[in-house]
């Protein structure tokens, strides 16, 4: 028999109809052993996440303020899955020694971690399945990092004796035995943790969308979803903003080669997004996978004659800009010009200074930063040694009007990325779309 580790997120887990749905899904597949669940999630736009009420509970708790009115909302939303599901577990006794602990100063991390161990509870006992707590499988070192390798090893003894198991997302244990929290939406972390210690077929995470799409949907009309993406395609993708998991929830499955399924709680039809170590066995009908962007980037452009016999200049450069705490994203350069592409965000309440230790630093003819600079990603293992196909992207720019400012192409021929104003952004991302994937013109 295989194994299937499935990931729920808290909108999947939200209400007594969603863990129904859940139930449903484990049992259509007898491979899906391993269930990772989040907290409950928002029911509408205007609903609070129970994690954020935990967040709540911690703060008013340490202030000194009575935490009980928030508190009873989370009772109250447990109760409500447990009573219309008919599900026996004594949640009282659970609930209390957790205000208790709350109320005692356990800490944030704690107060944030109960509401997936809470739903882990809840869903154990429904669906009959062993729970299994992950701050006995899941540790963190001394600066607070993820211990990859000890993480692998228990977490692995610890799952091997369960045929069936709830694992609760979000959390471990730090170096003194406390509960530590991942960032924001980490339970993916947990699930593709898990994954890796039981060597899972597959990693399902069921959200809310049927997989990912080729480009954003707010800017390109009904785009294609997309049916096989590489982890190292996703990783350029996500890079420029595409979000579909947590970052560190790639890691631990793209080095076990596990794919990963994205998949639709309320269409578990749907096959969704697999993300799969190569994809060469999975033909794409389209030369590209994807198109992601982002705008409000900034060019800072040094010149200097004779620059490229000058050893270590881009060091001093690069050193300025260290100096100041800033990445940079890109670095297209000529024989006597360097262009380092930043975000403009991050050298914001910086530039002069910036400029000035440029200056000190490396004696350049001029400085200047250009800002309004939006990056277009066009990533696809379907381009690598294809031809015509930069013809073909500046070809539909040119037509859109577009006026390109930067190229960058890795050698890898995964990507390309190029560089327009933030006003022809959305033109650039719908002309791209169309001359590489509409087969009919939609607009
Ligand atoms: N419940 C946590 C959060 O809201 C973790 C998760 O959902 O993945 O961030």
């Amino acid at each position: 028999m295989g194994i299937k580790v499935a990931k729920f997120g808290g909108s999947s887990l939200a209400d007594a109809a969603h863990f129904a749905k859940v139930k449903s899904i484990l049992l259509a597949d007898a491979d899906r052993r391993i269930v990772v669940p989040s907290a409950p999630g928002k029911r509408s736009s205007t609903d609070i996440k129970v994690t954020d009420l935990f967040y709540e509970c911690n703060k008013l708790a340490g202030a000194g303020q009575s935490m009980d009115d928030a508190f009873e909302k989370i009772v109250v939303r447990y109760h409500e899955i447990a009573e219309e599901l008919q599900i026996t577990v004594d949640l009282d006794v659970h609930l209390e020694e957790v205000r208790k602990n709350i109320k005692l100063g356990a800490g944030a991390d704690y107060a944030a971690s109960r509401g997936e161990y809470l739903n882990g509870i809840l869903l154990a006992a429904y669906m009959g399945w062993d729970f299994v707590d992950p701050q006995d499988g899941i540790f963190f070192d001394e600066e607070g990092h993820l211990d990859s390798e000890k993480t692998q090893q228990m977490l692995s003894a610890l799952l091997a004796g369960h045929s069936h198991a709830v694992v609760p997302g979000f959390y471990g244990c730090d170096t003194h035995g406390r509960v530590k929290t991942f960032s924001r939406g980490g339970s993916d972390v947990t699930g593709a943790l898990v994954s890796r210690a039981v060597n899972a077929d597959m990693y399902e995470n069921w959200t809310d969308v049927s997989g990912c799409l080729m480009a954003d949907p707010r800017i390109v009309r009904n785009p294609e979803p997309i049916r096989y993406v590489t982890y190292r395609e996703l990783r350029e993708l996500s890079y420029m903003g595409f979000t579909v998991l947590h970052e560190d929830a790639i890691f631990p499955v793209r080095m076990a080669g596990i794919p990963t399924n994205i998949r639709n709680t309320n269409d578990p039809e749907a096959p969704g997004t697999v993300i799969c170590y190569e994809a060469e066995d999975y033909e794409s009908e389209y030369m590209i996978t994807g198109i992601a962007g982002h705008k409000d980037f900034a060019i800072i452009s040094v010149e200097k004659a004779m620059m490229n016999a000058e050893l270590g200049f881009g060091r001093r450069v690069l050193q300025a800009l260290e100096e100041e705490g800033v990445s940079f994203e890109h670095m297209p350069s000529g024989i006597d010009t360097m262009c380092v592409v930043v975000r403009e965000d991050a050298i914001d309440g910086k530039k002069e200074r910036i400029i000035k230790r440029i200056h000190e630093l490396c004696a350049p003819d001029s400085v200047e930063i250009h800002s309004g600079l939006a990056l277009i990603a066009m990533v696809g293992r379907g381009m690598v040694r294809s031809k015509g196909i930069s013809a073909r992207l500046f070809n539909a720019l040119m037509k859109a009007g577009v006026n390109v400012r930067l190229i960058d192409q890795g050698s890898s021929e995964l990507n390309i990325i190029v560089g327009v104003d933030n006003l022809d952004f959305e033109v650039a991302v719908r002309a791209i779309y169309r001359a590489f994937v509409v087969k009919e013109p939609r607009w």
